[in-house]
């Protein structure tokens, strides 16, 4: 199987769609008093917070960086909501996307790139040729000409040894896992592809879809985005 990294194309853009949306729910990031103020990108919108009472009008709102153990609290109780291969971090975001939309979309829209958004056709393609770990959700848009959805993409990839250059420490406070930059011609760890056809590699907002997935909404004609294929090693 072929990997493709996902990335908004440079343009000129062929689709007039653009969108502002926000996940409905997000936890705050963290002060730490041994690494600084933090947060990581991860979304998640298959996750319900609903359910979590005072907790789910409170991140409802977006709140500054809360300390150590005001974070814990808050991330104790979303705990129990999340998948095996969800990442609890400060940051994170739940829920449906909900905003305003406008013009016409491709059958995938990848911007902001750490964002995969399909068409109605896109999704009914999608679920026929039995991909995996496909987690897709109507995004809760206003004055769109049709549905879209966001296609959740859960950090069970990783990167290559050889194409991570460290850039800070992990802290064994808070548990921040240590920062890495990714070489520009960076190649996935072979021994850790996960049986996914859409995924994100963890520690980082990089999203990367199989060849299965990018025939598949490739056949739908163009969109506004490009595919580098991403070796194994
Ligand atoms: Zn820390």
């Amino acid at each position: 199987m072929r990997y493709f990294e996902v990335r908004a194309s440079p343009g000129p853009w062929r689709w007039t769609g653009r969108y502002e949306a926000e996940h409905r729910w997000m936890l705050p990031g963290v002060d730490c008093p041994q690494c600084g103020t933090w947060a990581d990108t991860g979304a998640y919108p298959t996750v319900d917070l609903s359910g979590t009472g005072a907790l789910a009008k409170e991140l409802e709102e977006t709140l500054g960086p809360r300390s150590l153990a005001e974070y814990r609290r808050m991330a104790a109780a979303v705990a129990p909501l999340l998948a095996a291969d969800q990442e609890l971090t400060p940051g994170g975001e739940f829920g449906p996307l909900r905003g305003t939309a406008s013009g016409d979309f491709g059958p995938l829209t990848a911007w902001p790139g750490w964002q995969l958004l399909v068409r109605e056709d896109a999704r009914a393609a999608l679920r026929g040729p039995q991909l995996q770990g496909l987690h897709v959700v109507p995004a809760e848009l206003k004055g769109s000409g049709g549905q879209l959805y966001e296609v959740e993409a859960r950090p069970v990839g990783r990167a290559h040894h050889a194409s991570v250059t460290p850039s800070s420490p992990s802290c064994d406070v808070c548990g921040h896992q240590g920062g890495f930059d990714l070489a520009a011609d960076w190649a996935l760890d072979a021994a850790s592809l996960p049986p996914a056809d859409v995924f994100r590699i963890q520690g980082t907002g990089v999203l990367v879809v199989s060849e299965r997935f990018a025939a598949t909404v490739d056949r739908l004609g163009p969109s506004d985005v490009e595919l580098r294929e991403v070796p194994s090693r």
